[in-house]
């Protein structure tokens, strides 16, 4: 890991890196512990933007479907953009009763 530098909010504190919500989404980002600015590195503003993107592409009602004896859930094309294709892996995880997440491997 590249050592951070310290960076000074105009308040005089220093952004410490945290998870935050910003515009409705958790993301890494820099956070003032003084006065609550929060900020982005060129880094996490590209991590910010794929976040946003996935969001646009996954958060959907979606329908189940029957494939052979199967339950199955479609996925939209453009996922394929983050690395999912057919044939690829994924972990499938429980959440609560009636949730779960599917994460892409690799
Ligand atoms: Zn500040």
């Amino acid at each position: 890991m590249a050592k951070e530098r310290e960076i000074k909010c105009d308040c005089g504190g220093i952004l410490a890196e945290k998870s935050t919500t910003f515009d409705h989404f958790e993301t890494e980002a820099l956070v003032c512990p003084k006065c609550g600015f929060i900020t982005l590195t060129k880094e996490q503003a590209q991590k910010y933007v794929r976040l946003r993107q996935m969001h646009q592409i996954m958060d959907a009602e979606r329908k189940i479907i029957k494939i052979g004896n199967s339950m199955g859930l479609t996925l939209p094309d453009e996922l394929q953009q983050f690395g999912a294709k057919i044939g690829s892996k994924v972990k499938t995880e429980a959440l609560g009763p009636n949730s779960f997440k599917v994460e892409l491997e690799g």
